[in-house]
């Protein structure tokens, strides 16, 4: 489902421009659970921002879901990663203002699958993810665990086939980042492809297959 093909990225930081990931090839199947490590500032959210249409590569291909995103509108770009692609981050990223069972409804107001009914559908996924007795709160009112479970709840919206995690565990204790660990199981269990961005040896033992990635190279696994 995903296909990189010589990626190169760039960032132009004044009249600079700066090489973050060279000459990337990688290929994920359907269905794979994939760990990405590397040290920090290796480029490993770069990369998952090529591979989540966030941003456009440099030079190389990128290839989601059989669509080469060089060839995409923006319009078309929202649309696969609304539909296709379920983000979760570190910093769970949720709005404030807005109660658990809300945030998880919330991206069906921008973009919404044919036959999906958002709150019906929150509201399954917030049992999915054992919250239903604080779907009412507040982020400010939720634990780290809690509110990435909502995080993960609000990416399953619009049922996408792919998931892609930045250090989902990342500000959470080790018993809490392993519950988190048990979802993402799961969910790859139930046939989604997953990648997800760690740190942490330990949760390398989830995945399928893992990528080192040192100053924007892959290397040996
Ligand atoms: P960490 O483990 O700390 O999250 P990372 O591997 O995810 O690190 P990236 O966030 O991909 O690293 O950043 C890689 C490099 O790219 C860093 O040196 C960073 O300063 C640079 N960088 C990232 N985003 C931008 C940007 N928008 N503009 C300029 N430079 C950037
Ligand atoms: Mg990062």
């Amino acid at each position: 489902v995903i296909e990189l093909v010589d990626l190169c990225k760039s960032y132009q930081v004044g009249d600079m421009e700066v090489p973050i990931l060279k000459s990337i090839d990688l290929s994920v199947k359907k269905g794979e659970f994939v760990a990405i490590m590397g040290p920090s500032g290796s480029g490993k959210s770069t990369l998952m921002n090529m591979i989540g249409c966030l941003d456009r590569p440099t030079c190389g291909k990128v290839v989601v879901m059989g669509k080469d995103v060089n060839q995409l509108s923006e319009v078309e770009l929202a649309r696969l990663r609304g539909f296709e692609i379920g983000f979760v981050f570190q910093t769970f990223n949720l709005v404030p203002r807005l109660s658990a069972i809300q945030n998880v409804e919330l991206p069906t107001y921008a973009n919404k699958k044919e036959g999906i009914d958002g709150r019906k559908r929150a509201q399954e996924l917030i049992e999915l993810v054992g919250l239903q007795n604080r779907m009412n709160y507040k982020p400010t009112e939720l634990s780290g665990g809690q509110q990435q479970r909502v995080a993960i709840a609000r990416a399953l919206i619009n049922d996408p086939s792919l998931i892609l995690a930045d250090e989902p565990t990342g500000n959470l204790d080790s018993k809490t980042g392993n519950e988190i660990m048990n979802i993402f199981t799961d969910l790859h269990d139930k046939g989604r492809t997953i990648i997800m961005i760690t740190h942490d040896p330990e949760l390398t033992g989830y995945a399928d297959r893992v990528v080192h990635l040192r100053d924007g190279v892959i290397g040996a696994t």
